[in-house]
């Protein structure tokens, strides 16, 4: 078979209509090398079959079953449901499809499948819901009886097609992959070839065969990353930085017109950045704090001192809920001292962003805020010198790289609020200083965690209503939805109404998603800031940053799909006024293991203990989970879990950047290329 090019268009798969093809575009699959390089998010073991009469309520099973018949009830207006009888000798059982009448169809009577499904028993009857299935013969399957993978989607797609697709491109073409490494340093490292590590990374024959070809990927993730961040640092190193002038009157009154006094631990990294600055040696300093510990105040100060020296400075934030919180706070200590803040965001009118561009640009705001919007190409600076970056875990390294090419070797800082141990820091962002406030300000009451089940979850609301009577505020967060912004975005309107409708009736309920226009998202912000709202349902958009010191009680509905790193996250949106906050965890699952993080939760509010404990109790079932670390952009590597992998990686980069720096060796062109195009807006290998 003719391979097909990793660079053709997916709509070349077989199965994959320009419908499909524009579903893929949404996920940034636009290409067969991007499809095979969208790995699962992770896998279930479908591999062991559960005989019929074991099967257990409440779990997922998977098992096998004769078709035996199907039926079909409209109970009432809008709703059909499809029931599907099978058999395997043990018992029997029933697979239920909700507004799917098609599916009667796709299951011939005497025909032996395998099902994953979602179980309940219910007296004598077995039910299986959220119904995968597989036919029981076939010699390579896809979606059950084998390490299945799951993949992130998006609304359209399912898993089923997916997968199927996948399967198809690797048939199709996973023997054309070219290895950009050395056969040398494959074999010195042990790394399984390309090829076999994309194949078994999404369709593993076992689990050795999964270690293997997760080793290389991560190996891959991280070193082409090392490799560009040792030539940006090449390149870097050659450049003079700004010397700012020592503190002077400015700053002075700045200090001064804060109205409380800085910790310890805020004053020491302050000092750690103010020796930085002044040197003229670039910055390049990660300064990290848990939520709540007072970064901002750090950040304006640093700021302060870039304007003192006739500068700007710059505040890049992930969300334009978060860089308009940080503008707000921003503006108002600033403006005291006569700095002017203009922000910069991406769904600004055009007249608003004319006047910050031509302001910036000018020199007249000695201090910018906004999110990508700020690394446009339009974006012209009339002397940046400090470039900000509030990571919470969202930015990477390019675009800082890019915020710092703005300026004439700016100094760099780097914010954020995940915890985790100086070493493993540098490790991660590379070769940034560290700085650490591992103290809170006085005077915090620690938010009280309680743990609820299921059943105690109207008393938890009816609670919420009798607080919010005494003008209390709640946040209401959706069980995690990671298969698509869409869907969870539903999820959380669909909260609202029940709540809205029932329980809460009588409160104000607003609502907050990532599918939302920025100037609904403002204007449901304001709401609930101004205490218009009593009740925000939210997803995981108010992970990030959101600040509205008069709330005081979180409640997380399904706690138990949360990574402990989100869920404090989460945890910290509250406690941050005068008075007693609460945190509610509504766990819904009954395992040990979701028992165990939410005792953890219950036990402590410290970030690095809950960062220890979380690194502990992951499983081996959470092969790709980085995203629950919240730590840089990796897609597959968990920089804490795979540390060793990442010291490796690190080292072989080192080396190969030092022995060839332009990568110009025959033996790396593979690597340069791969380098070019994954980092292609670095400029990496500009001449000169
Ligand atoms: P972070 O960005 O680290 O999450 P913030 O800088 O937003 O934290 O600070 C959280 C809150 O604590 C803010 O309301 C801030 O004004 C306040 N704060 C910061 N530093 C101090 C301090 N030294 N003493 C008292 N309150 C402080
Ligand atoms: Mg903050």
């Amino acid at each position: 078979m003719p391979a097909l090019p990793l660079d053709k268009g997916v709509q070349f798969i077989k199965g994959v209509g320009p419908a499909r093809a524009a579903l893929f575009g949404n996920i940034g699959i636009h290409t067969v090398g991007d499809l095979i390089r969208h790995f699962p998010r992770r896998y279930e073991d479908r591999r062991f079959l559960k005989p019929i009469s074991a099967l257990e309520d409440g779990a997922t099973e998977t098992f096998k079953g004769l078709v035996r018949g199907s039926s079909e009830r409209r109970p009432r207006r809008g709703l059909v449901i499809t029931r599907v009888t099978v058999t395997d000798g043990t018992g029997a059982m029933n697979l239920v499809w909700f507004n799917q009448p098609y599916m009667a169809g796709r299951f011939p009577v005497n025909t032996w499948f395998i099902f994953t499904a979602k179980i309940s028993r219910r007296m004598k009857t077995v039910q299986g819901t959220s119904v995968e299935y597989e036919e029981f013969d076939t010699s390579d399957p896809v979606n059950t009886g084998r390490l299945v993978p799951v993949y992130g989607l998006t609304e359209g797609l399912t898993q089923r097609t997916v997968r199927t697709i996948v399967k198809a491109a690797l048939d199709e073409c996973s023997h054309s992959i070219e290895d950009p490494l050395p056969a040398v340093l494959l074999a010195a490292r042990r790394l399984s070839p390309l090829k076999d590590a994309v194949r078994n990374g999404h369709f593993p024959e076992d689990e050795e065969s999964l270690a293997s070809a997760r080793r290389r990927l991560v190996f891959d993730e991280f070193f082409y990353l090392h490799i560009a961040l040792g030539v940006l640092r090449r390149s870097a190193s050659k450049r003079e930085g700004i010397a700012h002038a020592p503190d002077g009157p400015l700053s002075e009154r700045f200090a001064r017109l804060l109205p409380f006094t800085l910790t310890k631990a805020q004053s020491r990294a302050f000092s750690e950045i103010r020796a930085d600055m002044e040197s003229p040696r670039p910055m390049n300093r990660l300064l990290m704090g848990d939520v709540g510990s007072g970064k901002t105040v750090v950040a304006a100060m640093s700021l302060v001192k870039a304007v003192e020296s006739g500068r700007q400075g710059a505040l890049m934030a992930p969300t334009e809920v978060l860089a308009e919180q940080h503008y707000g706070n921003l503006k108002r200590m600033l403006e005291k001292v006569g700095i002017r803040v203009a922000l910069l965001l991406g769904s600004q009118g055009a007249a608003d962003r004319e006047r910050a561009l031509e302001e910036v640009a000018a020199g007249e705001a000695g201090v910018v805020v906004g999110t990508h919007a700020l690394i446009q190409e339009r974006v012209a600076f009339k002397a940046l010198s400090l470039a900000i970056t509030d990571e919470q875990h969202r930015f990477g390294v390019r675009q800082r790289a890019l915020l710092q090419g703005k300026g004439a070797a700016p100094d760099v800082l780097v914010m954020t609020a995940t915890p985790i141990p100086r070493t493993l820091a540098l490790t991660v962002f590379g070769d940034l200083d560290v700085s650490v406030i591992d103290e809170m300000p006085p005077g915090r009451r620690p938010v009280r965690t309680l743990v609820r089940g299921e059943s105690a979850r109207d008393k938890v609301y009816r609670w919420v209503k009798e607080q919010a009577a005494s003008g209390k505020q709640a946040y209401v967060v959706c069980p995690l939805i990671e298969e698509s912004e869409t869907v969870a975005a539903q999820a959380a309107a669909d909260l609202r109404k029940e709540l809205s409708g029932g329980i809460l009736k009588g409160l104000r309920v607003g609502l907050l998603h990532g599918r939302m226009k920025p100037e609904e998202k403002r204007a449901e912000m304001e709401a609930f800031k101004s205490g218009e709202t009593n009740v925000l349902v939210a997803t995981t958009v108010i992970e990030v940053g959101v600040d509205v010191p008069s709330a005081t009680i979180m409640v997380i509905e399904g706690a138990e799909r949360f990574g402990l790193a989100q869920l404090h996250q989460l945890r910290g949106r509250v406690g941050r006024g005068a008075q007693q906050s609460y945190c509610v965890l509504l766990n819904g699952a009954t395992s040990a293991e979701a028992e165990k993080r939410m005792r953890v939760m219950e036990s402590t509010s410290d970030g690095f203990k809950i960062a220890e404990a979380d690194l502990e109790m992951r499983g081996p079932g959470e092969f790709f989970g980085a995203r629950q670390h919240g730590l840089p952009d990796f897609k597959i590597a968990d920089p804490i879990r795979d540390v060793s992998i990442l010291e490796e990686a690190r080292r072989e980069a080192a080396r190969l950047v030092q022995s060839d720096p332009a990568l110009v060796e025959a033996a790396h062109a593979g690597i340069r290329a791969r380098i070019s195009e994954g980092f292609k807006d670095l400029g990496l290998f500009k001449v000169g």
